[in-house]
């Protein structure tokens, strides 16, 4: 059972378009214009301009929102230009800079949010490339404050896994990028609160597919919950397979090794934030039921 999930994801996750960390090139400061020009470059420039199109086709960017970067030498990154709608960019407008944030190449100038992605990378050396957006539905409970309920759907088990809330900060700041950051190492896919969610993977449309799946899943369980008020949890013995599954594919989840008594305990849908307001309004209704009692009485 567990072997045939196995060959299943395998076949569902996209192959490596960019070396491994361990291959990524140094490239010399006199190396870096003719390196940016390099048809390799170019490649990756043009794949950047494809997902920024399928972010804004798919309404996940608005106005000029959302970044993207995708690390190409050991101390560089390509990333998105600021100001820019992302589903409309064109290679020229790509843009190069150093771990530092400092632009080395391009004519337009970098995201602000670079520094996000820098910590990032500095985080989990195993992140090639990472994308940033306001899925609407993701972002709606970012803003919220509610991580995603769990064990609802396998694809999401395996992909994302649980999706932490990072707090909020100054979109582009140091306070907000490291508060991200911190989360990275055990989570491919964060929600940043009151702003959007950000992921990260091993080739930029690897780490659009988190983003895709998260908001998918977020619009899924709101659904859910409107059809019934506790909707069904994948049981902890079946989610267990799942993480072996994620486990063989060398993907980081927060769960391995937890017993099926605390993957019980992590499941299904358990939104704090939800159920203070819930008491909130019963202790409202109660109160007003005991005005509207005392008035008849008089
Ligand atoms: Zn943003």
């Amino acid at each position: 059972m567990v072997a045939d999930y196995g060959v299943v994801w395998k076949q569902m996750m996209i192959p490596l378009s960019t070396s491994s960390p361990t291959e990524w090139p140094q490239v010399a400061p006199h190396q870096i214009a003719a390196f940016f020009a390099s048809p390799d470059l170019g490649g990756r420039k043009d794949e950047i301009c494809d997902i920024g199109r399928r972010l804004w086709q798919r309404g996940y960017v608005d106005g000029n929102g959302g970044n993207i970067s995708v690390r190409v030498a050991t101390d560089l990154v390509l990333c998105t230009p600021t100001l820019v709608s992302k589903g409309f960019m064109q290679p020229a407008d790509i843009c190069l800079v150093d771990m530092d944030g400092v632009q080395k190449a391009g004519v337009k100038k970098r995201t602000s949010e670079m520094l996000l992605h820098l910590e990032m990378y500095k985080a989990q050396p195993a992140a090639v490339a990472c994308v940033h957006a306001h899925p609407p539905y993701a972002t709606g409970f970012a803003v919220a404050g509610v991580s995603p309920p769990t064990c609802m759907v396998p694809e999401m088990e395996v992909f994302c896994g649980e999706v932490p809330v990072a707090p909020y900060g100054t979109p582009g700041s140091l306070e907000m990028s490291r508060a991200v950051a911190a989360l990275v190492g055990q989570h491919n896919t964060v929600l940043m609160g009151n702003h959007g969610v950000v992921s990260w993977g091993q080739s930029v449309e690897d780490a659009y597919f988190k983003m895709e799946i998260v908001d998918a899943y977020c619009r899924i369980v709101l659904v859910a919950r409107q059809v019934s008020s506790q909707p069904n949890v994948i049981p902890a013995p079946r989610l267990r397979e799942l993480l072996t599954t994620k486990q063989t594919l060398g993907m980081p989840d927060a769960r391995f090794g937890l017993s099926e008594g605390e993957l019980d305990a992590r499941s299904g849908w358990q939104p704090a934030s939800a159920s203070a307001s819930d008491a909130d309004t019963e202790a409202l209704v109660r109160r007003i039921t005991d005005e509207v009692v005392r008035a008849l009485r008089r």
